[in-house]
């Protein structure tokens, strides 16, 4: 029998078991004590920036849960985003990007990957004629997020991994929302995923990580190169908290889910907002398309206000007891921030009247404390409006 998904990353050891500990040892080491000369100069691991057991570990489960050939480990999120990027365009070439991109991500596009000579054109995630307009012959790669970072749009994988492949430009996603656990693109086409293992995989708000995750030999060596040329690897301290968030990471995202959707069923209904942006409920634009290609949702969505005064905002921030205020997401506590300097306003696609959009990660509290201090805020807004 196969055995399900959420058992095999729990029990996955790739290593078999060599060592009385479930979790394997995190060695610390740059050198790496070789037993003959020949050796040092052999096809096996002479270096510690090539990753030791931890790392392997790690890779094994990555690789188990998005159904990855090989698996490249970063420092970042953002690091994984860059190198999936540089890995597969060369001076000269184009790529086209979702415009709701992560914000690094983007300014990776326009300053660093221009400066290599790659010039990025930005399309509407909503917007397929919009993607096919921006394709030129120079094209090489279109970089998604799904769903897009703090507006929740969904593009349609399927109908862009059809188009693209018919024209030999790969595709690449930003799988970081649903942890490899609600979607899997490299089974839909997909040719790289990437994560940043910081927010779910970590779960804990105490370490940084990405992985880069590809389907093909071909597309697997340019990453595995261009890794190493650049240097970059993930401290074992670092892989072995990514590895132990990993092992939770069904059981925790099943409560981020159910909680984010109960928080968004009794944010709908109160009359200080005016839209939830939550692809899997059926008011959103992308439901369909979501529904489609995720078997879940995570712990974060947006909603937009109705339009306030500047000290009524900072009114409900200010006093958040449980909710922080903070950037990232993915840990087991509640966050929320106004959503600034948006590419793309919710107004643009979804009809809301550009009161300010406040996104929120539901963490792992008990659902009605999370309320309670919401209503607290809404209440300290209506008094300063
Ligand atoms: C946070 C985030 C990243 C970057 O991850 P870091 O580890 O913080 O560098 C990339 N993509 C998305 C969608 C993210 O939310």
């Amino acid at each position: 029998m196969t055995r399900k998904p959420r058992t095999r990353l729990i029990h996955k050891r790739e290593g078999g078991r060599i060592h009385p500990t479930v979790n394997p040892p995190v060695e610390r080491g740059s050198t790496l004590l070789l037993d003959t000369s020949d050796e040092l100069y052999g096809a096996g691991k002479t270096y510690g920036r090539m990753g030791l057991s931890v790392h392997r570990e790690l890779e094994a489960a990555l690789r188990d849960l998005e159904d990855a050939q090989a698996v490249q480990l970063t420092s970042s999120g953002l690091t994984a985003c860059a190198l999936a990027i540089a890995s597969i365009t060369r001076s000269g070439d184009h790529i086209v990007a979702q415009d709701s991109l992560y914000g690094p991500t983007r300014r990776f596009c326009e300053r660093r990957l221009k400066a290599m000579g790659v010039e990025t054109s930005f399309f509407p995630p909503r917007d397929f004629e919009a993607l096919e307009a921006a394709l030129t012959p120079k094209t090489r790669a279109v970089f998604l997020e799904t769903p897009g970072s703090l507006t929740f749009e969904c593009p349609d994988l399927l109908r862009i991994v059809e188009f693209a492949k018919a024209r030999n430009v790969r595709v690449v996603v930003d799988n970081t929302w649903s942890a490899g656990v609600f979607l899997q693109p490299l089974t839909l086409g997909v040719d790289v995923s990437v994560q940043a293992l910081t927010k779910y995989v970590g779960g804990h708000s105490d370490a940084f990580g990405g992985a880069v995750m590809s389907g093909d030999p071909s597309t697997a060596r340019l990453i595995e190169r261009t890794a190493q040329d650049w240097g970059l690897s993930a401290s074992p301290d670092d892989a072995a908290l990514l590895l132990r968030g990993l092992r939770t990471l069904h059981t925790r995202l099943d409560h981020h889910q159910e909680q984010a959707s109960t928080l968004a069923d009794w944010l709908a209904v109160r009359s200080e907002v005016e839209l939830i942006l939550h692809p899997a409920r059926p008011d959103h634009p992308d439901h369909e398309i979501w529904a489609r290609d995720f078997s879940g949702s995570s712990g974060l969505f947006s909603a937009v206000l109705k339009p306030t005064s500047e000290t009524g905002l900072a009114a409900f921030f200010d006093g958040l007891e449980l909710f922080g205020l903070g950037f990232s997401w993915g840990g087991f506590e509640s966050l929320a921030i106004p959503a600034r300097n948006l590419r793309r306003l919710p107004g643009d696609w979804s009809g809301a009247s550009g009161g300010e959009l406040v996104r929120f990660h539901v963490g792992l509290e008990d659902i009605e404390d999370l309320k309670d201090d919401l209503a607290r805020a809404f209440e300290r807004l209506v008094r300063a409006d």
